[in-house]
Parts: structure tokens; C-alpha cells; sequence
């Protein structure tokens, strides 16, 4: 019947008009309903956990003046407290003072790196860029064939290795540091100004996986250094996360696969425990299927 956290938040503090100050019965009655709520959306249980106990805090502390009833107080505070964690402003992208600026792309297999390559080059030519994918994802056999589709598609060039010749690239066994390397050396050379380097990645959380993905890193020092991560992946979030941030120190984070049914608690999961932004948002599986992520429109998507 109350669908929406507001509705429910509305109902517990029915008869509370015109009250005061909450009082801490008030105040956990509602954060059982913000509980509710965020796990409802995937918000990873430890995130819950600390969320409800800041919101708590806030609550018992804060008046109840003007317009706003109890209820709807609290919605302001859980409202303004999301926002906050999901990075505040829309994050842009920190462009190099000296291009080309080099974007790496990590996350895990399947987590929609190569759709998003295609996505953001696109979306930055657009805006008048001059974007060079880059592909080094020699692991999985038709990766380099899938960027090269998403390139055509962006209408962007694609610097990949090139199996069956004598290249010191050659696919499967080049390595994919060398080839970073070697992209952005041809970024330079042909004057593009972006780079976007898509780079391999495993099922699970893999020491492997992350080694390379670190030794690219190490090797290109990216600008910006984007971890793409499935909007369905809920309660593991957490832990992707934190390996990746432990692993790569990513600069921002991409959230794909929007267009599903996840309410987005992925996002807050992720930006709670690394405190980096959530940048853009992918949302479905074609190429024009992107956006700005913007903090006040996914803390009502989660509250929803
Ligand atoms: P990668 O292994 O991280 O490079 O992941 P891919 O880019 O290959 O994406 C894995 C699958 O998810 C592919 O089938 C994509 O078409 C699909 N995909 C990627 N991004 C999205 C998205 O935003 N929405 C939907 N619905 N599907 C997506």
C-alpha cells in the first residue's frame, strides 16, 4: 500500500504533527522503515547498518519547524545524507592539462566495460573529442573483436593487437601492458586527445586479473581510472569494490545496467565503502545507452 519510503515514513508519523523535537521512539520507528527501504533496494547490509545509525543520529537532534511534518523531515535527511555519499555534485571528468587524457577501464567480466567503451567514446566525440579505443582485453578470445564492433558503431578508431601476424602484438599472447603502452604512444602520434583503454577481467575477483589490471595502471597513468560495475550485483558489491579500490585505487565509478529492474543500491553499496563518485550510468545495451549519473535522481530512485 505505501510504496515509496516517503509514504511510509508519512504514515509512522501520522500522528505526530506538530511535535517539537522527535523523540527516540519516533526516531527508531523510522529507521526501521529506512532499513526496510534500503535493503528492499540492494544496498549492501554493513552500508545499511551505518546508514541507519547516521540517520538516527541526525534525527534525534534535528527540530521539527516550518512546513515540513516529522515524516517528512526525515525524508529530508535520508534524502540529503544519499546525495551526500553518492558524491554530491555530478562528477565530471578531469581532462589532462597535457592530451591526451587517459581513461582505463576495469571491473569484472561481464560487468559491461567494452559496451561502455563504446558508450563514453561516442558520447565524447560528441562533445568534440577526438577518442581512441584501446584494447586490452587479451583474455577473453572475442574481446578485441567485440571492441572493434562497439568502435565501428561509436564511429571511433580502435588500436588493437593483431592476431595471426608477426606484430610483437600478437593476440592471445601479447601483453596487454605493451599494448596499453603502445596505444596511448599512438594517441599521441595521431592526435587524439582521449584514450580509453579497456582492459580484461575475470568472473570473480582474481589475483591475476588484478595484477595486470595494476601493471596497466602503472604503466599508462591514467587520469582517470573508472571502475564499471552491474547495477544487479547487490550484496556483493561491497567486496568488488574494495578489491578493485585496494587493487587499481580506481578515480570513479560506473554504474551499468540501470535498465534493469536494480534500484540502484549498488550505488550507494560502493560510494559508501570506497568514498569515490559514482560518474555515469549505462543503461541498456546500445550505444548511445549513457548518462551523467546524478546523485539526486538516484537517492529518489532508492527511496522510491
Ligand atoms: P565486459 O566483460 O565488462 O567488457 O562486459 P560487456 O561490455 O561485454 O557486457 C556484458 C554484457 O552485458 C553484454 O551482453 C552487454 O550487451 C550487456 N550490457 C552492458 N552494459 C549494459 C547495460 O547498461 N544494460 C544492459 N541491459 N546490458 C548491458
Amino acid at each position: 500500500m505505501f510504496n515509496s519510503l516517503s509514504d511510509r515514513l508519512t504514515a509512522t508519523f501520522k500522528n505526530l504533527r506538530g511535535k517539537g523535537r522527535l523523540s527516540e521512539a519516533d526516531v527508531d520507528a523510522t529507521v526501521r522503515e529506512i532499513r526496510r527501504a534500503l535493503l528492499d533496494a540492494d544496498v549492501a547490509v554493513p552500508v545499511v547498518r551505518e546508514f541507519a545509525s547516521r540517520i538516527k543520529e541526525r534525527a534525534l537532534g534535528s527540530e521539527v519547524s516550518g512546513a515540513l511534518n516529522p515524516g517528512q523531515q526525515v525524508v529530508k535527511i535520508v534524502n540529503e545524507e544519499l546525495v551526500t555519499i553518492l558524491g554530491g555534485e555530478t562528477r565530471r571528468l578531469r581532462l589532462a592539462k597535457n592530451p591526451p587524457t587517459v581513461i582505463m577501464l576495469a571491473g569484472l567480466q561481464g560487468a559491461g566495460k567494452t559496451t561502455l567503451a563504446g558508450k563514453l567514446s561516442k558520447w565524447l566525440k560528441g562533445q568534440g573529442h577526438s577518442p581512441l579505443l584501446v584494447a586490452c582485453d587479451l583474455q577473453r578470445p572475442n574481446a578485441v573483436t567485440q571492441l572493434q564492433v562497439v568502435g565501428k558503431r561509436a564511429g571511433v578508431p580502435v588500436f588493437a593487437p593483431h592476431p595471426g601476424t608477426t606484430s610483437e602484438f600478437d593476440a592471445p599472447t601479447g601483453d596487454p601492458v605493451a599494448v596499453a603502452e603502445a596505444g596511448v604512444a599512438e594517441a599521441r602520434q595521431k592526435l587524439h586527445d582521449v584514450v580509453i583503454v579497456d582492459t580484461a577481467g575475470r568472473l570473480g575477483v582474481d589475483a591475476e586479473m588484478m595484477d595486470q589490471a595494476r601493471r596497466i595502471r602503472d604503466a599508462i597513468t591514467p587520469d582517470e581510472v573508472l571502475f564499471v560495475i552491474d547495477a544487479m550485483i547487490g550484496q556483493d558489491a561491497v567486496n568488488t569494490a574494495k578489491a578493485f579500490e585496494d587493487g587499481v585505487d580506481f578515480t570513479g565509478v560506473v554504474l551499468s545496467k540501470l535498465d534493469g529492474d536494480a534500484r540502484g543500491g549498488a550505488a550507494l553499496s560502493v560510494a559508501s565503502v570506497t568514498g569515490k563518485p559514482v560518474m555515469f550510468a549505462s543503461t541498456g545495451e546500445g550505444v548511445d545507452d549513457f548518462e551523467l549519473f546524478h546523485p539526486d535522481r538516484m537517492a529518489s530512485r532508492i527511496l522510491d
